[in-house]
């Protein structure tokens, strides 16, 4: 390539660097030495090796579609749970069992995405049951806890 390049965040300011990861330009003052070559800033803040909480864009994608799966298919789960007596030790298991497969899809990695995901979609998975009773007026304990006891089991195993 010949010619002068501008920095992508200093448009007018010349360079003939780019970054070693995404390939914009660069200008001196943007650019980060590691031990890979020149980075921008935006690629040479992201952590080199895999960190507890930190997920790469296929596990987040991953992440998000079982919270979405499970906030659907996990309302028949709740159906069931609200049919039987043993309501509270099923929700805890079927809470325990959210959380694990997030925790999975997100590659094992918890942190905050994978416990709020975890938390939203065991609570959606309850919502078609309970909000119709509590917009009612209805806040019976038996109608609330399983719900609470699975979200809080779902978030546990999740991080
Ligand atoms: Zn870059
Ligand atoms: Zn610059």
């Amino acid at each position: 390539m010949s010619g002068p390049m501008h920095c992508y965040r200093h448009p007018k300011r010349e360079t003939r660097v780019s970054c070693a990861t995404c390939g914009r330009p660069i200008c001196t003052e943007c650019m980060n030495q590691t031990s890979v070559g020149i980075k921008c800033p935006d690629d040479a803040r992201v952590p080199r090796g895999a960190r507890a909480g930190a997920m790469k864009t296929s596990q987040v994608v991953k992440t998000l579609l079982t919270g979405v799966a499970i906030s659907i298919l996990g309302s028949a789960v709740a159906f069931a749970i609200y049919q039987v007596p043993f309501r509270l030790i099923l929700s805890a298991l079927a809470g325990y069992l959210a959380g694990r497969l997030i925790h999975r899809a997100g590659g094992r990695n918890g942190g905050s995405l994978a416990m709020a995901t975890a938390g939203v979609s065991v609570a959606l998975a309850f919502s078609p049951f309970l909000l119709p009773q509590l917009l009612a007026g209805n806040f019976q304990i038996f109608l609330i806890l399983p719900a609470l006891i699975a979200v809080g089991f779902a978030i546990y195993q999740a991080r």
